[in-house]
């Protein structure tokens, strides 16, 4: 009797302090808006997510689990697929009716059985998936995605540059450098864009416009994301190439990377991005501003739980170890940024976006942030904001060759990458 009475006890502390920890974490990581809090309730029954604080005070859950499952719903996340996970989420509550294959499948890296020392490869067995930030690989496109600098620098000793750099061909040049290293290190790794100027559909946006542009207006009419007059404007020849764009093609891409990337399962993801200042905006002359930083998922903020699908992720990163495994992966990452760029690590005070749009972590350099891409994609992930492209030195150094790859300072952004993976494997062995 007494030794049921102090397992119970043993048990319930290990509950209580779970509850807490969870509790903590949604406080620390995810509710940027404090009030975002009456949409869950995380208590000895359960964690519950609701539709609205109506339902959480009607007591009616959209989707509900029961503490003693917790670990179990982790090694569910980790194992099943995107598809699986939603259909888990529509029967509002965890239950392993469905005989899901369980298996603990950890990043492990499987050292091939050979003792000669010079051919075990650091990343052997692992996927790796990298997503080149935008999709530029000419000026044009940089024009339409207002991710491009055109301006002339002038040096302190009288040369003058003309600075034309779009930010998806140093991305996509630092994701092709980037793999080649990895690859060599024994890692599979995806690509979230195969060629310089494609997206995620695999073919080029100019492509996408003749292909795919009309079923897209008119599919985003039918579900009623489109009016009747919007999807008269998109169908006109009044609707810039840029509105086609930012409108109707900008978000259906990003959420087709984060399925490539879902559907891939990779051991962690790799989001490549330059960053600029953001008060120099229209970015037509160079500014003195220098940072490196990592996002990763959290920090919701207000409408950020408007959708069942956003409500998922949101219950994904409180209960999974994405967030923790992210920050650790990004740490590493960002290091290795500071040391081989020389190039400091932005503070929350170094850009509005971060006291305002973030939540900090303990990494120096690491924020949790709501992006699309670090809420949709599933498993650690580093979002990597590193340079200032429009930084005075940055940008005569960033402008150099017309190929990327052979760009000496893309070549230093590729390698601290790796650097950050090889000591985030290692760490974790
Ligand atoms: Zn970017």
């Amino acid at each position: 009797m007494l030794s049921i009475l102090a397992d119970c006890f043993a048990q319930d502390s290990v509950t209580i302090s779970k509850i807490k920890a969870l509790n903590e974490k949604a406080e620390n990581f995810l509710l940027k808006e404090k009030s975002l809090s009456s949409y869950y309730t995380i208590d000895n029954n359960g964690i519950s997510i609701y539709e609205s604080p109506e339902h959480k005070i009607k007591g009616m859950h959209e989707f509900y689990v029961n503490v003693n499952k917790i670990e179990e719903f982790k090694l569910f996340l980790r194992n099943s697929s995107f598809a699986q996970q939603a259909d888990m989420y529509k029967r509002g509550s965890y239950d392993n009716s469905v005989q899901e294959k369980i298996n603990d499948s950890k990043i492990s890296v499987s050292i091939p059985n050979n003792s000669k020392a010079n051919t075990i490869k650091n990343l052997q067995g692992l996927r790796i998936a990298i997503d080149p930030g935008h999709i530029a690989g000419n000026m044009e496109m940089g024009n339409i995605e207002k991710k491009c600098l055109t301006f002339k620098c002038f040096g302190p000793d009288g040369t003058v540059d003309s600075i034309a750099i779009a930010e998806g061909m140093i991305t996509f040049a630092t994701a092709q450098l980037l793999k080649e290293k990895l690859e060599r290190e024994g890692a599979e790794v995806f690509m979230t864009r195969t060629f310089n100027n494609s997206s995620a559909f695999g073919i080029t946006f100019d492509e996408w416009l003749k292909t795919d542009y009309i079923k897209t207006v008119d599919s985003l009419y039918k579900t009623g994301k489109l009016s009747l007059s919007q999807k008269q404007f998109f169908l006109s020849s009044k609707a810039s190439k840029r509105d086609k764009f930012r409108v109707i093609f900008k978000d259906i891409e990003l959420a087709k990377r984060a399925e490539l990337i879902n559907n891939y399962k990779p051991d962690f993801t790799i989001i490549i991005h330059y960053n600029v200042d953001e008060n120099n905006t229209g970015w037509t002359k160079p500014a003195g501003k220098n940072f490196n930083m990592a996002f990763v998922g959290g920090a919701f903020m207000k409408n950020d739980l408007s959708s069942p699908e956003k409500r998922f992720e949101f219950f994904r990163l409180l209960i999974s170890d994405d967030i923790e495994e992210s920050i650790e992966l990004s740490s590493a990452v960002i290091k290795n940024f500071e040391k081989k760029l020389n190039v400091k690590t932005a503070t929350v005070k170094d850009a509005l976006y971060l006291m305002e749009g973030c939540l900090l972590t303990d990494e120096p350099g690491v924020y949790c942030r709501n992006l699309q891409l670090t809420r949709y994609i599933h498993g650690p992930l580093v979002y990597g904001e590193t340079l200032y492209q429009d930084n005075i030195g940055e940008c005569v150094r960033l402008n150099k060759e017309l190929d990327k790859t052979k760009n000496e300072r893309v070549q230093q952004v590729a390698e601290a990458y790796f650097q950050g993976v090889l000591s985030y494997v290692k760490n974790k062995h």
